[in-house]
């Protein structure tokens, strides 16, 4: 079976579940290969090895004082050209996609960008991708070289293989980049507001244009908070600069598929359905009970958030004692 070379992020140690995401799709394409910088303890290993994989490329030095989509692209290269796997998977976003375009250029390979799902195809993988806001699906597939695909986050439901692998790992010593390196990352900091981030995220609270203000948006980070789930916003909320860009879901933000997603002052057009209309449960409050939020909406409250949201926020702390 063809091994599928799969880019792992983790926060020390932990991997995110974008990268659990695609080990599991790996899976159905081949024999799932890790690629981890930061080193590989032996938790990690472990939980690799409960998803499948049966090799990590532990890339070291664990943490040069370099940009890191460089040191990752330059030994996912390396190693793609040396085994020859079915695919290269790496999860969408900016970084990933600056990965995934590094690799592939390297490699003289196509790319597929931000699929929905990969299935195996009597020519190599066969890659899904939603276009016009959800709309369509469309079928691609790489005729030259390793097929390199980023994968969106949320697209599958991470899932442990059915039988734990025991992964043997390999160290790859990183070439060193800092010569052709334009960036350096002098410092990390943590997002600040303690929330879960879209992509791990179980219950999203997302505002609209609704909220009416900044100040009103306030109140939905409120609900988020009291339900420990994170912050989303339409596009007109971020434009309005109430909230910063990178919460914006939709066709031109993130894809986010959580336990619960509620909106609140969100009008529900296309282009933001496209990045949560894959949520388990969806909930929506809204003035106008003509809001096409509500088609797709399994619960809705017609009303004014401003007098919902405080309301639900009273009885979630009065049941939580
Ligand atoms: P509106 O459409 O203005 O809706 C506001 C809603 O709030 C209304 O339904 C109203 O009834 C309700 N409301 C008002 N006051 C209250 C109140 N007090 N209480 C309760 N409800 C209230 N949009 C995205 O979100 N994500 C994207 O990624 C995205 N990409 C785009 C890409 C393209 C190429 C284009 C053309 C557009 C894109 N858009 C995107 C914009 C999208 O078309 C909509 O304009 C946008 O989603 C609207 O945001 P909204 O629902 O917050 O605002």
């Amino acid at each position: 079976m063809s091994t599928v070379l799969v880019l792992i992020h983790h926060d020390d140690g932990i991997i995110r579940k974008p990268s659990l995401e695609l080990l599991t799709l790996a899976r159905r394409l081949g024999e799932p290969a890790a690629v981890v910088h930061g080193g590989a303890g032996e938790a990690l290993i472990d939980a690799l090895g409960r998803y499948g994989v049966t090799t990590v490329y532990s890339i070291t030095p664990p943490e040069p004082p370099s940009y890191r989509p460089m040191v990752e692209a330059l030994a996912l290269a390396d190693l793609a050209a040396s085994t020859a796997p079915a695919a290269v998977l790496v999860s969408s976003g900016p970084g990933g996609t600056e990965v995934a375009a590094r690799v592939a250029v390297r490699l003289d390979a196509g790319i597929i960008t931000g699929a929905v799902d990969v299935t195996t195809g009597p020519d190599g993988p066969v890659v899904t991708q939603s276009v016009f806001a959800g709309g369509w699906f469309t079928e691609s597939r790489v005729r030259r070289g390793t097929p390199v695909i980023t994968v969106r986050p949320n697209a599958v439901t991470a899932e442990p293989a059915p039988e734990p692998a025991h992964a043997a790992v390999r160290t790859v010593t990183a070439e060193p980049v800092s010569a052709a390196v334009p960036r350096v990352v002098a410092s990390r900091a943590k997002a600040a507001t303690g929330r879960p981030g879209l992509a791990d995220a179980t219950v999203v609270v997302a505002g609209g244009r609704g909220a009416g203000s900044a100040e009103g948006f306030a109140v939905i980070e409120r609900l988020a908070d009291a339900l420990g789930g994170a912050v989303g916003a339409s596009r007109a909320a971020t434009d309005l600069t109430w909230c910063p860009h990178d919460l914006q879901i939709g066709q031109t933000g993130k894809t986010v598929a959580p336990q619960l997603y509620l909106a609140g002052g969100i009008s529900g057009a296309i282009q933001h359905r496209a990045g949560m209309q894959g949520s388990r449960t969806i909930v929506a409050i809204n003035k106008d009970p003509k809001a096409p939020i509500f088609q797709i909406a399994d619960f809705g409250v017609v009303g004014d958030l401003h007098t919902v949201v405080p309301a639900l926020i009273d009885e979630i702390r009065k049941r939580r004692g």
